[in-house]
């Protein structure tokens, strides 16, 4: 892999103010570089504010590779939390969570077997439990439930509240904030990066720019660069459920796809089911009804006292793997765009993007971003 030129003689621009991008300048300014962070709206107003929070190694169908990158992030978080909070305060809810992943039949029992050998492979926390423990865990799970992975290896937090805790912390590290600033395009000169331009007509000058710019990337860096890259808006819905009288779910729950979890403050996160209608992503009775029907399957003990849908999109790239790195062809343009588990892998994108730019360590993990394939059209 080629390793890029540091060349931080300047301010680092950071497009998009979403869990990435705030890890991004907060890393980078935590090593004393100088970064201006912009977003169109607020910290926080893409997918990362609409997310589940949930910090989840394997969240999905992931191989070795993904559950590796998700442990080492999960690791990350771990160790910036604490500073996090000490900075921008600790409101937002954080909790270790379990999840176990149920199985129902023989063939969901093979899957949520191999999830737990991924699991091992990467050194997290996880044992199988059979379903009468699984019950004695979680009394409103369902009798079909024949085992499970017990996940016990994540954390969940309200992830509005979080950022607003983490812009706060990213100011206090030095990083200048633009809210609702949008950037309309790049400055290039002598093959390499010299500003940002900003639909107000005003400009950035800056030594290097970090697209953190999430679903919108493909547009961006089409509109801007006129690179081709594999990042779709992927819509989601999924539904608050009010806790009511009910006693709060001692256990995060994963079925069918479907996310479970009792946040903090007593709601209940139950998600995500995809939406074709990407950035048209719109609150559907369909999703509504499909997703309480996975509830009342695997939970049939709970019953909740309200329901709200959400609609939101999120990036989505090739085999859910992040685009992270140097974009090839000019210097000083450097992307950080997560799959559907970005708030996870903010953490580790963070770390691999200012090691990448201020020391030029490539991370060994970064060989598989389908960045290093981008070409101008
Ligand atoms: C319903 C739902 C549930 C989810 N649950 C989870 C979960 O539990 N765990 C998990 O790991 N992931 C989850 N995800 C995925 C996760 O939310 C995203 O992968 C992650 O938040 C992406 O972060 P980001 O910073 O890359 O993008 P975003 O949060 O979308 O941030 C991009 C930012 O760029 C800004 N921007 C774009 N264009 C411009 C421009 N031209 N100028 C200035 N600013 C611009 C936008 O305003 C936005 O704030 C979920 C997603 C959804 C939709």
């Amino acid at each position: 892999m080629t390793i890029p030129q540091n060349n931080l003689d300047g301010t680092v621009a950071v497009v998009g103010g979403g869990v990435v991008g705030c890890f991004v300048a907060y890393r980078l300014a935590g090593m004393g570089v100088p970064v201006t962070l912009i977003d169109q709206e607020w910290p926080g107003s893409g997918a990362t504010g609409n997310s589940a929070g949930n910090v989840q190694p394997a969240s999905g169908d992931d191989d070795a590779y993904k559950i590796a990158l998700g442990a080492e992030s999960l690791a990350l978080w771990r160790k910036y939390l604490p500073r996090i909070k000490e900075t921008g305060g600790d409101e937002f809810g954080d909790q270790d969570v379990r999840y176990l992943y149920a199985a129902v039949n023989e063939k969901e029992e093979s899957a949520a077997r191999e999830v737990l050998s991924g699991l091992h492979a990467a050194g997290l926390k996880a044992e199988w439990v059979d379903g009468r423990s699984a019950r004695e865990i979680e009394p409103n799970l369902s009798d079909s439930i024949i085992g499970g992975t017990l996940h016990q290896d994540c954390i969940q937090m309200d992830p509005k509240l979080f950022m607003s805790a983490f812009a706060t912390a990213a100011e206090a590290e030095g990083v200048t904030i633009l809210r609702q600033k949008q950037a309309s395009g790049l400055t290039v000169s002598g093959g390499r990066i010299v500003g940002v331009n900003f639909q107000d007509g005003t400009s950035l000058e800056c030594s290097s720019v970090v697209l953190a710019t999430g679903a919108w990337t493909g547009q961006a860096v089409s509109k801007w660069l006129g690179y081709d890259l594999p990042v779709e808006p992927y819509g989601l819905q999924k539904l608050h459920l009010e806790l009511g009288s009910a006693t709060p779910l001692n256990c995060a729950v994963r079925w069918n796809g479907v996310n479970i979890v009792c946040r903090r403050d007593g709601k209940v996160h139950a998600g995500s089911r995809f939406d074709p209608a990407g950035f048209d992503a719109k609150p559907s009775d369909d999703a509504r009804a499909w997703l309480l029907a996975q509830v009342a399957e695997i939970l049939p003990g709970f019953h909740a006292s309200g329901v709200e849908t959400i609609a939101a999109f999120a990036a989505s790239t090739p085999a859910r793997i992040p685009l992270v790195g140097q974009l090839p062809g000019i210097d000083g343009i450097y992307l950080a765009v997560p799959s559907t588990d970005g708030f996870l892998m903010a953490a580790v994108l963070g770390e691999m993007t200012s090691e990448l730019m201020v020391g030029g360590k490539a991370h060994p993990l970064m060989e598989r971003s389908p960045l290093a394939m981008a070409r101008p059209r």
